[in-house]
């Protein structure tokens, strides 16, 4: 047989479908095995890690055996983070609309880059921007970017608020850059999260010059320990502290802010989502005077990676900082998504976003925040029946625990974690190792709690 060209292997793949029919099969198998296997992978399976390792091959291989390899090797060594018994970090699952939305949309492969590219991300991205924003009850004319993730919007934001500081000292940062220029004040709670100190590195303010704010007991901003204030001040404020959950007294400190004419940031990864929950929106009051915000929504609002989403009051502060130009780029009358972000081409996670916000409506999201916050009360109170300490007031979806000893808590979150069961991360809250647990995914249900505080009482041991 005449040998086939790489053009005609690639024409075949992509007419005759075959490795798509497998993709799709094997997603369902994968799905079906959701909530019946192990949340981690096992020591043994993780060795079958080792048939990936080989040298970059010089010869092609067939795309059916490369989505083989995938399945049969792959997906038995992911972490279930879109089950119901994760608890790690703060991970959110998937809708199934928002998946199905990512996959056809990832056969689109759309470039929301400019609207040349993709009349219907732009569209996308103009609609999620104002249902976002209706959502969170911000300022009608906020701006929203749609990034990877929190860290990429807290720089987006951060940018826009240097800039802006330093435009009314008549500096032109984005021109002239630091060197020289007039000093930026940089006040932020003890228990910023670690991706805020990112962001002030990264845009030459400097993570150690900051002025940090005590916190109380539950990791909330002291607003009485607050500096002095001026329109030179950049405050980034917490709504949902990643340990606690706790929210910063953000109408106390965005209304100082505001008469001292200061840039306040909201980072509200997870928790700016309380904004649009009638029960919980208390804990965002005051959010509607601050400058900038960032959220995700492949957090609480169960979209896939990576979906975050950078808000900016002042839009001409967001776009003049993320400005670029070249005589080939091709600007339009419409959004053109390049403009509020740092990328210049990027995957259009608009689409499963908005599939998500129309699947679920105003009261769908409020319903899913509820279920979680409602779950994380659940769960702290079985787990304090049971003898296990509750560090922290639950009040979204965050709680932490310990044991009767620093040693039993982190033998516990060992055990816990090698049980494959369930899984929770550890951290150090008041000097002491705790046991973080985050509820986030939508199919966690109260049975599925049930059977992990099983598993909590299973791997504890006094001692
Ligand atoms: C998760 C998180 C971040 C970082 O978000 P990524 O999407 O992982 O980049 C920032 N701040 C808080 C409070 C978070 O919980």
């Amino acid at each position: 047989m005449e040998p086939r060209n790489l053009y005609e292997v690639i024409r075949t793949d992509y007419e005759e479908k075959e490795v798509f029919e497998k993709a799709k099969q094997y997603s369902f198998d994968y799905l079906d095995t959701i909530g019946k296997r192990d949340v981690t992978p096992t020591a043994e399976s993780m060795k079958e890690l080792q048939n990936f390792e080989e040298e970059l091959p010089n010869q092609s291989c067939s795309s059916s055996e490369i989505l083989e390899l995938l399945h049969r090797y792959g997906s038995e060594n992911t972490v279930m983070t879109t089950g119901g018994k994760y608890f790690g970090f703060v991970c959110g699952s998937s809708l199934p609309v928002s998946l199905a939305a990512k996959w056809l949309s990832d056969v689109w492969d759309q470039n929301c880059g400019l609207y040349v590219m993709s009349p219907i991300a732009a569209k996308l991205e103009e609609l999620c921007e104002r249902w976002v924003v209706s959502l969170l009850q911000l300022p009608k004319d906020t701006a929203a970017g749609f990034v990877s993730g929190s860290s990429s919007a807290i720089i987006c934001a951060l940018t826009a608020a240097r800039n802006s500081l330093l435009q009314k000292q008549n500096w032109d940062v984005a021109g002239q850059g630091l060197f020289g220029a007039p000093q930026i004040k940089v006040v932020l709670g003890e228990q910023a999260h670690s991706s805020v100190f990112k962001a002030l590195a990264l845009l030459g303010l400097g993570k150690d010059r900051v002025t940090l704010v005590p916190v109380d007991d539950q990791g909330r901003m002291l607003p009485e320990k607050l500096p002095a204030l001026d329109a030179s001040t950049l405050l980034i404020v917490q709504a949902g502290n990643v340990n606690s959950g706790a929210f910063d007294p953000l109408d106390e400190l965005c209304e100082k802010a505001e008469k001292a004419g200061a840039w306040v940031h909201v980072d509200g990864a997870f928790g700016l989502w309380a904004a649009a929950s009638n029960k919980y929106s208390h804990l965002t009051r005051g959010i509607e005077k601050a400058d900038s915000w960032s959220v995700d929504a492949h957090k609480t609002l169960n979209v896939p990676y990576d979906s975050g989403i950078v808000l900016c009051r002042d839009r001409n502060a967001l776009v003049g900082a993320m400005q670029a130009s070249g005589s080939y780029i091709q600007y339009s009358e419409h959004r053109d998504g390049m403009l509020y972000t740092t990328e210049m081409s990027r995957r259009a996670r608009s689409i499963e976003l908005w599939a998500a916000l129309k699947y679920l409506g105003r009261q769908g999201v409020q319903e899913l925040i509820d279920m979680l916050c409602e779950n994380a009360v659940y769960f702290a109170d079985r787990l304090s029946e049971c003898g296990f300490t509750v560090l922290n007031d639950v009040v979204f979806n965050q709680i932490l625990i310990k044991g009767s000893s620093d040693r039993s808590t982190k033998q516990l979150l060992t055990n816990i974690q090698n049980s494959g069961k369930c899984w929770c991360g550890g951290a150090v809250w008041k000097m002491e190792p705790v046991i973080r647990i985050s509820v986030c995914s939508w199919q966690t249900t109260k049975q599925d709690i049930d059977e992990c505080v099983e598993v909590f009482k299973a791997c504890y041991k006094e001692s």
